[in-house]
């Protein structure tokens, strides 16, 4: 039992992010929303997605062939490997290989997941950001 406990939290706490991203919907979801609360919840969703959830690394590996599968952490950083690290990141500055960015976010389940999550997140803090700007 304690076991089972211990690997929940363990599970819970890799997930955080898709958690903060659910609090940000139950806030909207709200009569009385804290706009606030939901660009904050938003945002840090938003980080994670960036750079902490969990997923595959998908660099294309010269040595196989294959994209690697070790694993990675957010949509924008690499795995251990010093060369697959910051390869992603780097790829968001040249719009030349945007689409394979694009690719590469999709090709595992985790960074599908991910990607649905920033797209949320993302589109939930421009909501939040507007409705202050209107509210001021
Ligand atoms: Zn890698």
């Amino acid at each position: 039992m304690g076991r089972t406990k211990s690997r929940t939290k363990k599970m819970l706490w890799r997930f955080w992010g898709y958690l903060v991203l659910a609090a940000a919907v139950y806030v909207w979801l709200g009569n009385d929303t804290n706009i606030v609360v939901a660009l904050s919840l938003s945002a840090l969703s938003l980080l994670y997605m960036l750079f902490a959830a969990p997923m595959w690394c998908m660099a294309p590996n010269t040595t196989n062939g294959k994209p690697c599968s070790n694993n990675a952490h957010g949509l924008l950083i690499g795995c251990w490997i010093r060369k697959h690290k910051w390869e992603k990141l780097k790829m968001v500055f040249r719009r030349q290989r945007w689409a394979e960015l694009c690719r590469r976010s999709w090709s595992s389940i985790g960074a599908q997941a991910a990607t649905v999550g920033a797209v949320g997140s993302f589109a939930s803090a421009v909501a939040a950001t507007i409705t202050l700007i209107i509210k001021a």
